[in-house]
């Protein structure tokens, strides 16, 4: 619970990083508060043998990160806000001791991608889809931040004696997720396909949909079975059991709010009538209130619903 409620203080950092604000003003705001304190830090968690998942504590350095050693190098699932590269490059040589060289961006997300350049800069390759390379382009990102493999519907790492498949799941939480599979491990990382105990962010002006996002949990689900780990985008590590749950109350969700756009509801009323406030209490938080949520959800199942984009899955643009 801990992690939720600093999840809920962290709300306007996390505005400003998704919505493309400077990524580095926003880790400044924290560093500068509490990085000469101390009191933000990663906690390391070990998953198996040589594989750790890493959690900010104490201020907001970005979504979760897997690092694993072996005998290839060092591995990395995504990496964090740029301010807190000095913390996590520590962290990281106090677990595996050595650079890293190889990095998977799960998308394109600030929180997720920003010490992309720092790292390049040392030697690491960075890995993601292909949409994400394009969007770092459009967006003029330093040419260190973009990824030098990119891959459109799968990407399979055989490194270090572990398996990895990173697979595309298109229009789900932007148009350039991927999730983390090592089958060999049962371990996933999903990416923010999945924020455990919170409300989901599905970013529509990037290409996130409602439907894909649904869709995109449940091809993790199909892969899943009670003693998988899950690593989410945000919050602490999950379960099946966990994700499935997510999954429910978001499909459960988007049901309600389809069936009163066919009864030909207005946003207006729908937000007014406020027809998800029995989740709110376990739900809700700062970033991602039940007004919001009910919002997006509104906003990505009336354009399904009017332009026929219903269910992205399978597509891939
Ligand atoms: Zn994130
Ligand atoms: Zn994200």
């Amino acid at each position: 619970m801990k992690v939720l409620n600093r999840l809920r203080i962290i709300t306007s950092s996390f505005v400003m990083v998704v919505l493309g604000v400077s990524v580095a003003y926003v880790g400044g705001v924290h560093a500068d508060d509490h990085v000469g304190g101390g009191s933000i830090t990663y906690k390391s968690t070990k998953l198996d043998d040589n594989i750790w998942m890493l959690q900010g504590e104490g201020g907001f350095t970005g979504g979760n990160i897997l690092v694993s050693k072996g005998v290839d190098g060092v591995v990395m699932v995504d990496d964090g806000l740029p301010k807190f590269f000095d913390l996590l490059n520590k962290t990281v040589s106090s677990s595996v001791g050595q650079p890293v060289d190889y990095i998977l961006n799960t998308h394109l997300h600030g929180d997720h991608t920003g010490n992309n350049a720092a790292f390049a800069k040392t030697g690491s390759h960075i890995i993601a889809h292909q949409n994400v390379r394009n969007k770092m382009i459009k967006d003029k990102a330093d040419p260190k931040q973009l990824p030098v493999f990119t891959f459109q519907k799968q990407f399979n790492a055989y490194l270090n004696g572990q398996s990895l498949h990173a697979i595309h799941v298109a229009h789900a939480h932007t148009d350039g997720d991927a999730f983390m599979h090592y089958p060999d491990l049962n371990l996933v990382h999903t990416g923010d396909i999945f924020f455990n105990g919170l409300f989901p962010f599905i970013d529509l002006t990037n290409g996130g949909s409602v439907r894909g996002y649904i869709a995109a949990q449940q091809a993790i689900l199909t892969r899943a079975n009670d003693s998988t780990r899950i690593v989410p985008g945000h919050g602490p590590l999950a379960s099946k059991a966990d994700l499935l749950k997510a999954n429910v109350m978001l499909k459960n969700s988007a049901d309600i709010i389809q069936a009163l756009i066919y009864k030909g509801k207005t946003k207006e009323d729908v937000m007014a009538a406020n027809p998800l406030k029995f989740y709110h209490d376990e739900w809700s938080w700062g970033f991602i209130t039940t007004e919001k949520f009910t919002a997006t959800l509104y906003d990505s199942l009336y354009t399904a619903v009017t332009q026929g984009e219903g269910d992205h899955s399978g597509h891939n643009h």
